[in-house]
């Protein structure tokens, strides 16, 4: 990166110094390698994600927004593991040094990173495309990870918050559906700026059985813990369907459940394959109910048990009375949209 000079924007919008850093950050920006020191005997989590424009997020979006959702992706993905974060690395590539563009991108990355004590430790800058890709590490108890290999069957399966207004949002933005203005404002904070379930996946360590984030749409990404565990699930439609909190449709879709009704079997679709929610789908052994619900209570995060795990492989989404509800609920993967 040549024009602002590269050093001078690290040193102006991303290194904080005098920024208090966790004990287990020995070393943050500016040298080689930064240098993180785990708690002794806990074990590092990692994982990255990278974000792409045109791709997940509009060129245009508020890069506020922006600097939030790239590590909010990420923190997510920590939270579905019920790590502890730690810290994160930032690699960079812009098309051109904006100092208003860095200002607002880094002051919506850092107000999470703070909300998180999660300090950037370190990354790289270069020019080119908008694209970021960003590195979290976090620390979890040996053996106390939450898994998606091991949930089982006569598991209740839970979701932590809302699901389907991200998408629904994303929808009203393509104009492939109309939204009040309200409820567009609503649904579009959730998908520009979610809520990592941090708090709550650490409170979920030895009492949930298996956890996922839902980046792809809850059965999709339910999918990933029962193709690993080797079991499958029932969710009931009724349950599910009051999980979206935005849509317009939501006041009419509850009461009593017909998908018959196009406005019921819109929302559904929404809470069942829409993406972009950052919610937990976990599952626990019926005996810890209590103890998820508290969970809940402790991290302020709301929770919610839509179904339970079967013995016998696939998906089924019910009603009321038992029956199989049908619908197209395939999710999102990036090679086959
Ligand atoms: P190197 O030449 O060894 O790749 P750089 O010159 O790219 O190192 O970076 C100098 C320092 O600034 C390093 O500590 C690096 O981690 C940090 N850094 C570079 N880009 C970023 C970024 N986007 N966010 C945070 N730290 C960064
Ligand atoms: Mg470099």
């Amino acid at each position: 990166m040549s024009n602002v000079g590269e050093f001078e924007l690290i040193a102006r919008y991303f290194e904080r110094a005098g920024h208090p850093l966790p004990t287990q950050v020995v070393l943050g920006i500016g040298d080689d390698c930064a240098l993180l020191q785990p708690t002794p005997g806990m074990q590092l989590a990692i994982s990255s994600d990278m974000l792409v424009s045109g791709r997940h997020f509009f060129a245009d979006v508020d890069p506020a927004t922006l600097g939030h959702k790239a590590l909010a992706v990420n923190l997510s993905d920590l939270a579905a593991c019920g790590a502890t974060p730690l810290g994160f690395t930032l690699a960079l590539s812009l098309p051109a040094a904006d100092p208003a563009w860095l200002q607002a991108f880094s002051q919506g990355l850092f107000a999470l990173a703070d909300r998180h004590h999660c300090p950037l430790v370190g990354g790289d800058t270069t020019q080119g495309p908008l694209n970021l890709c960003i590195t979290v590490f976090g620390e979890t108890p040996p053996g106390q990870a939450l898994l998606r290999s091991d949930a089982r069957a006569g598991d209740d399966v839970w979701v932590s918050g809302t699901l389907g207004d991200a998408a629904l949002a994303l929808d009203a933005l393509l104009s492939r559906t109309a939204l009040p203005a309200a409820t567009l404002a609503a649904a579009r904070q959730r998908l520009e700026q979610p809520t990592p379930r941090v708090a709550l996946g650490q409170a979920l360590r030895g009492i949930a059985s298996a956890a996922a984030d839902v980046s792809d749409g809850l059965l999709g990404d339910l999918g990933h813990i029962l193709k690993r565990s080797g079991v499958g699930a029932e969710i009931d439609a009724a349950l599910a369907i009051e999980l979206i909190a935005a849509s317009a449709d939501s006041t009419s879709a509850r009461g009593s459940f017909d998908t018959a009704s196009p406005a019921q079997a819109a929302a559904l679709r929404y809470v069942l394959s829409g993406g972009d929610d950052y919610e937990l789908v976990f599952t626990a052994p019926a005996h810890q109910r209590e103890a998820v619900l508290q969970a809940g209570a402790g991290s302020n995060t709301p929770v919610t048990r839509i179904g339970r795990i079967t013995a016998a492989a696939g998906v089924q989404v019910l009603a009321p009375d038992g029956t199989p509800v049908r619908g197209d609920w395939t999710s999102f993967d990036h090679f086959k949209a």
